[in-house]
């Protein structure tokens, strides 16, 4: 039988901490019908429900380190045996080392895949940390604000769905912040270079207003996945 379906998007979106990777994920999924996948999201999950591998994770992830690239991956794993990735992924805080970009390699190539395109988010160090360091989001509906830049319009109640309950994360504090901005420099950054080398990197100066930065990753994607 001839092979008429299109080879899924495979994206990765780079980027410090707080450079936005999560907010235009999302967007990336409402717009183009991907799926985000997040290992932060994952591993909190994981942290959540007390699995070996949470348990593993949570002071690695409360210290501002890096997870084993062994639990990552068989957490990113599991998720990519899910049919619902076949309509094709936003990978978001992933790969983080050189040892996961080869093992997404290896993945992609046995299963008759590439990455379509690294977008790599440039942003400014110090305004990361501010940024990281104040934010909050609505536990109903997952809506994001900041202490200073993006507060609610009526105090204690979520704009979107109007409620009443927020969280923050254990490592959106500054110092912890500090510490994945160099786990960032030392084991991410590097990653750069990697996909530049595959012809896949892109670059988007990300220090620009989300709508800006949305329109200039729906171009890009639109010619990757077209
Ligand atoms: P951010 O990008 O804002 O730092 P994430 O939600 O992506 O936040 O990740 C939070 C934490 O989860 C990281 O600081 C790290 O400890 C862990 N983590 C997430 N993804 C990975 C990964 N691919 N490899 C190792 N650790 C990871
Ligand atoms: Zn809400």
């Amino acid at each position: 039988m001839a092979e008429t379906t299109t080879t899924p998007a495979v994206l990765i979106l780079l980027g410090p901490p707080g450079a936005g990777k999560g907010t235009q994920a999302r967007m990336l999924e409402e717009r183009f019908g991907l799926i985000q996948l997040s290992t932060g999201d994952l591993l909190r999950a994981a942290v959540a429900e007390g699995t070996p591998a949470g348990l593993a994770a949570k002071s690695v992830m409360e210290a501002g380190g890096l997870v084993s690239d062994e639990i990552v991956l068989a957490i990113l794993k599991d998720r990519m045996e899910r049919p619902d990735v076949k309509a094709g992924v936003i990978l978001d805080g992933f790969p983080r080392t050189a040892g996961q970009a080869e093992a997404l390699d290896a993945l992609l190539t046995a299963g008759g895949q590439k990455v379509s395109a690294a977008i790599s988010l440039e942003v400014d160090d110090e305004a990361m940390i501010d940024r990281v360091a104040g934010r909050f989001t609505c536990a109903t509906c997952g809506e994001g604000y900041h202490d200073t830049h993006k507060q609610t319009a009526r105090e204690g109640v979520c704009d979107k769905c109007g409620g009443t309950e927020f969280k923050r994360r254990a490592d959106d504090n500054a110092e912890t912040a500090r510490e994945r901005l160099k786990a960032y420099h030392a084991q991410t950054a590097p990653l750069i270079a990697h996909y530049r080398k595959m012809g896949v990197l892109e670059t988007v100066d990300a220090m620009g207003s989300i709508d800006d930065i949305a329109s200039a990753l729906g171009t890009i994607v639109s010619g990757a996945s077209a």
